[in-house]
């Protein structure tokens, strides 16, 4: 078998944490995700250039997850529910698998003690009937509770920027948080990350091997290394 030539680019301390600018210009684009990078440089007195690369660094790496629209849900005339089901621990990912593609359902959170609170939001209460309904053939569930939505005082997103705030990633492959070191590949144009060479090489196997089963023909990029995969101290 052809051995894939990686390229990887090792990551520094710096490249895995955000610094003052980062945050700086995640606060702006929480506060209104329409600015422009333009906005963004003239309000935080850096280059757009800079806002542009930052921005797209972050994109790479998955914070930036996307942009979306702030609606306001009594406007459009729903209730809110609060909803929370019990179940086993063991059984709780079955759970939220036959919830999470409902479109009553909002938000869910899994919780410390084998609960799940979901945010419904509805406007037809038949809706909201039918779905408790269907819940209530879920043998996985074992209690359900709810309260309805009376006011909203704060809704933020959940994701606050503090001084402190820095960048966790796991490794794709074994999946253990990576701290100082790590390498970063770039797949079908998509960065992806691991923690060691040992697990990029897996990684690489495995994704190759994924693709073929897809039934892909496309080769893995093949770039040119100039730092070859040492051998690896896992
Ligand atoms: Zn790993």
């Amino acid at each position: 078998m052809k051995r894939i030539s990686p390229s990887p680019v090792y990551l520094q301390n710096m490249a895995m944490n955000l610094d003052d600018v980062d945050r700086k210009i995640l606060r702006e684009l929480q506060r209104d995700g329409r600015a422009s990078f333009r906005d963004i440089s003239s309000r935080i007195d850096v280059s757009t250039p800079t806002v542009s690369s930052r921005v797209q660094a972050m994109v790479d790496v998955g914070l930036i997850r996307g942009y979306s629209t702030l609606l306001d849900a009594e406007m459009l005339g729903q209730v809110s529910v609060a909803l929370l089901i019990e179940a086993k621990p063991s059984d709780l990912d079955k759970v939220v698998e036959k919830i999470k593609d409902e479109e009553i359902v909002r938000q869910i959170y899994v919780l410390s003690d084998s609960r799940i609170l979901c945010i419904l939001a509805f406007y037809n209460q038949v809706k909201y009937q039918r779905f408790l309904e269907s819940l209530a053939q879920v043998p996985e569930i074992t209690s359900m509770d709810n309260s309805m939505v009376m006011r909203v005082p704060k809704e933020s997103p959940r994701a606050s920027l503090t001084d402190e705030a820095g960048l966790m990633i796991r490794c794709y492959y074994c999946g253990h948080m990576m701290k100082d070191e790590g390498v970063k590949i770039k797949l079908d144009g998509k960065y992806h990350y691991l923690c060691c060479s040992v697990c990029e090489r897996l990684y690489r196997e495995k994704y190759e091997k994924l693709k073929k089963s897809a039934g892909t023909l496309r080769p893995l990029p093949t770039v040119q290394s100039e730092h070859p995969v040492a051998n690896s101290t896992h």
